[in-house]
């Protein structure tokens, strides 16, 4: 697939653009070096105003930009907006913290005067996906600007209006011309990029493979890199939790983003107990769900973002009912209401599914299912619960439920997560670090954390 925005809900190609020439890509990376050079001296104060002015721009515009999302990537459109508030949100979250973030911090030695400081590196990649078009980049964006860096955006090839647009809306918030641009480019274009000398660093949001592409391309030159990757989070239901709560957090938890988010939960292990009740009421709220147009206001599931990702979520289906699955709810992609809607019929949509009886040893277990699929396990107690939990190769973020205390103490210690939320569902949020171990990546955004990772941190000792 070439440079486009294709409707995921009809199939229609809206925009098609060509890929930047070598010579053009060479003109950004001028273009970024210049400009560092004098942003890098701007007070702290005047890149918090611009990106302040983009808050501005991005809730001012937020319907526009809303719809554009939708259009490029499915998402209902009531999320879209959210999702572009929320961008706001992270730009003023640093707008107002950096100065305090960066500010040095003295230690004591045998020196008369020692402390660390934080300088910006330059130019940063980022290799962004298309779930979350705008909210991933201004999450980099924000504290890599506010650091005194400036970034270069390699965003996915299947959402290149809303790349523009960030642009966009980053100049006219004030930013000058060269401190963050998007390059309209392929996959294959990344790697000569992150061998350039004038790149310091590279971060990428997306899957393994391309995350390990990028990171051993950086590793050859010795270049700093963050990797947000895949994630098949676990949700772990104990039989003291709060039913009601957890299930319909269950729903939203996997529903969000149509079932395309490295965050949404993915295995629900509940303990026996109250397995069934969970079963039972966890099909209920699916059938309620209202899949169709997701620029309708009413809509909960829109299409999966490409035709690849529906092919690639019904074959992960059919594998686990290979591996003994029993499909409770969904599992028939032609079986949807969006079939009979003549405008609709050739769109991504894939029906919510629940499946059980998954043996939790079976490779499919163990992989990421990135659509609206829940597989749910049942367990005997807390100790083959972590267990479950634990085991696949991911470890991004873990939601468990549980209102006995020392059951939380023992999850929260014991699961192998970037985050754990206990008794809510894992969600990221400008206050905290967000990030995985394991194969999900290394690194942090968001946070203090998230923007210390692209600075040097400075030790200065003087006598
Ligand atoms: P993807 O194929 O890896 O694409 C992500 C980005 O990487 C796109 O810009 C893509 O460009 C580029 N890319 C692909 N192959 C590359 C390579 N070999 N070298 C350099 N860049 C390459 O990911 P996806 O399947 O679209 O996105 C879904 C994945 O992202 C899921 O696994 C999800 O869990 C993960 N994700 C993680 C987080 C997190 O914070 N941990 C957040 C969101 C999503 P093209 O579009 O041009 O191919």
């Amino acid at each position: 697939m070439g440079i486009a925005t294709v409707n995921p809900a009809t199939g229609e190609t809206l925009q098609t653009f060509d890929a930047l020439t070598d010579g053009a890509i060479a003109r950004a990376i001028d273009a970024a070096e210049h400009t560092f050079e004098s942003y890098r001296h701007t007070p702290l104060a005047r890149r918090a105003q611009w990106l302040y002015a983009a808050a501005e721009i991005l809730e001012q515009e937020k319907a526009e930009f809303g719809k554009l999302m939708t259009l490029e990537m499915g998402k209902p459109i009531g999320p879209s907006i959210a999702e572009v508030e929320k961008s706001a949100w992270v730009c003023r979250f640093y707008a107002e913290n950096a100065e305090k973030f960066l500010a040095p911090v003295p230690i004591e030695t045998d020196a008369s005067r020692s402390y660390v400081m934080y300088q910006p590196l330059g130019i940063v990649l980022a290799v962004m996906p298309w779930n979350f078009p705008f909210w991933q980049v201004f999450r980099f964006a924000a504290p890599a600007l506010m650091a005194g860096n400036v970034g270069l955006l390699k965003h996915a090839s299947n959402v290149p209006q809303s790349a523009l647009a960030i642009q966009d809306i980053l100049e006219r918030g004030g930013f000058p011309k060269g401190a963050f641009q998007t390059l309209l480019i392929g996959a294959d274009k990344v790697a000569q990029i992150v061998a350039d000398d004038r790149i310091k660093a590279a971060t990428l949001t997306g899957s393994e493979p391309a995350g390990a592409s990028l990171a051993s391309t950086a590793g050859k030159s010795l270049k700093k890199t963050v990797l947000e990757l895949g994630g098949s989070d676990p949700f772990v239901v104990m039989a003291s939790a709060d039913l009601d709560v957890a299930v319909s957090t269950a729903v939203t938890a996997r529903m969000i983003n149509n079932g395309q988010s490295c965050i949404a939960a993915k295995r629900f292990i509940v303990q026996e107990a109250i397995a069934d009740a969970f079963l039972n009421a966890l099909v209920e709220k699916y059938k309620a769900l209202k899949i169709g147009n997701p620029l309708l206001p009413e809509t909960q599931i829109g299409p999966l973002a490409t035709p690849a990702i529906l092919h690639e979520v019904h074959h992960q289906v059919e594998a686990c009912i290979e591996a003994g699955g029993r499909v409770l709810i969904g599992g028939d992609p032609d079986d949807v209401p969006t079939k009979a809607n003549a405008k609709l019929s050739q769109g991504n949509f894939y029906p919510p599914t629940i499946i059980v009886d998954v043996p939790p040893d079976a490779p499919i277990a163990q992989e990421e299912i990135f659509g609206p699929v829940a597989t749910v396990f049942r367990v005997p107690d807390l100790e083959v619960a972590i267990r479950l939990a634990n085991s696949t190769p991911f470890g991004l973020g873990a939601s468990a439920w549980t209102q006995i205390p020392e059951e939380g103490d023992r999850l929260i210690a014991e699961l192998e997560a970037g985050s754990v939320f206990l008794n809510g569902m894992v969600k990221s949020d400008p206050r905290l670090p967000f990030g995985g171990i394991k194969r999900s990546g290394y690194g942090r955004e968001l946070g203090r954390e998230g923007i210390l990772e692209f600075v040097n941190v400075k030790t200065v000792w003087v006598k």
